[in-house]
């Protein structure tokens, strides 16, 4: 039966805004921005923008379709920053130290013009790292386009080969051949290296980490199994649900004998494995069973323009207010400086089962 969410439910998946917050830091008093560190002594390295809420998928995992229905009520247009802001908001986060900025949502393919704000975003900074994360069902069509704009490499989500498990997790009975022939159009484009998502939920893809292993090692792509994470509110989510990261390691060591790769970059989400046989690697992204709170050097902007410096936060700061009257260059830098420097989340190092039932905005929203 579908499950009937109120509409103060749905206000939560949001998120309340600290709006008085970042609007006193963007028309305050100068900040010192020469060296920004959070209350835990990090900084600053990655960037990922949420550029739509909307997907054409419903991964049970991510957007289940008893929830996100035909009556969710999607952020409309005039709420989503324009690419102009966006840009402005991302310039000054490099100015901060960001170094990698990913486009994400939602289904970034979705918002319509995507290619012009790949090409402001690089524009910025040749040398920064732009990439996005797709379910890769537009990737054909558009890898060509993304590349010449811009855009560095891409991630593709692909939870299992098997159709029809492909078919199961999506919710939307989308086949994986054609996600496939996405990955291909991506690598002819020079898209690279190419990374593909797997989220592993138990009872419904274990059986497919071997075949994903097997298909890739040494096609140069980086397969990354993700433990089912608590994000949002609507995923139903259960630890019992959970395949860790130990399994999935210990299950592809049986086949494909793995050893442990150094981290590129101290805050890296996945850990890195190599083939023994020199088949390539692959990564596992722990973040329930081995959290990397510790290392965290993402912030997160929201499809309408709110900075999140936890994925599973339940408060962002408004940006969108500020930009939309008229703040500087600088106000908008020192607002940044000002919510980084009274951050201190740390939320898979405290989950219990009490946290997983806080409200946390939906990833969707947020930008996985
Ligand atoms: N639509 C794009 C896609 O499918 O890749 C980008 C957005 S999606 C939210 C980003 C990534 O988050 C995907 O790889 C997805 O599998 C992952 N994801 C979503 N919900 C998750 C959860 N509960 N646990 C772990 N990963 C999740």
């Amino acid at each position: 039966m579908a499950k009937v969410i109120p509409v103060a439910d749905l206000r939560v998946h949001r998120g309340p805004s600290l709006d008085a917050f970042a609007r006193a830091a963007a028309f305050g008093p100068a900040l010192d921005a020469s060296d920004v560190a959070d209350l835990r002594g990090r900084r600053l390295h990655d960037l990922r923008i949420s550029v739509t809420d909307r997907c054409n998928f419903r991964c049970v995992y991510c957007m289940p379709k008893d929830v996100f229905g035909r009556d969710y009520p999607f952020l409309p247009h005039g709420e989503l920053l324009t690419f102009e802001e966006i840009t402005r908001v991302a310039r000054r986060f490099v100015e901060l130290g960001v170094r990698k900025i990913r486009l994400t949502g939602g289904e970034p393919l979705l918002r319509r013009g995507i290619e012009r704000l790949i090409a402001m975003l690089a524009a910025i900074d040749p040398d920064v790292d732009l990439t996005l994360t797709t379910n890769g069902a537009g990737l054909a069509r558009k890898a060509r386009e993304l590349k010449d704009a811009g855009l560095k490499r891409v991630t593709v989500s692909l939870d299992s080969l098997d159709d029809a498990t492909f078919r199961a997790m999506n919710d939307v009975d989308f086949p994986v051949d054609k996600v496939l022939e996405g990955i291909d159009a991506a690598a002819a484009a020079g898209l690279a290296p190419i990374k593909l998502n797997m989220v592993v939920k138990r009872g419904m893809n274990e059986g497919s980490i071997v075949p994903m292993a097997r298909r890739f090692r040494g096609s140069g792509h980086v397969v990354r199994f993700i433990e089912f994470m608590d994000v949002g509110a609507t995923n139903g989510w259960r630890m019992d649900e959970v395949v860790t990261a130990a399994e999935i390691v210990g299950t592809i060591d049986r086949e494909f004998p793995l050893e442990t790769v150094e981290p590129n970059y101290t805050g890296e989400v996945a850990e890195r494995w190599r083939y023994v046989d020199g088949a390539g690697e692959i990564g596992v992204i722990a973040s329930v069973t081995q959290a990397f709170c510790r290392d965290c050097t993402r912030a997160r902007l929201s499809t309408d323009g709110k900075v999140y410096t936890c994925l599973f936060a339940d408060e962002g700061f408004d940006l969108k207010g500020p930009l939309r009257e008229g703040v500087t260059d600088d106000g908008l830098r020192n607002a940044l400086v000002a919510i980084w420097r009274q951050r201190a989340d740390r939320y898979s190092e405290i989950r219990t089962a009490a946290t997983v039932r806080r409200p946390k905005v939906e990833m969707s929203y947020i930008g996985g």
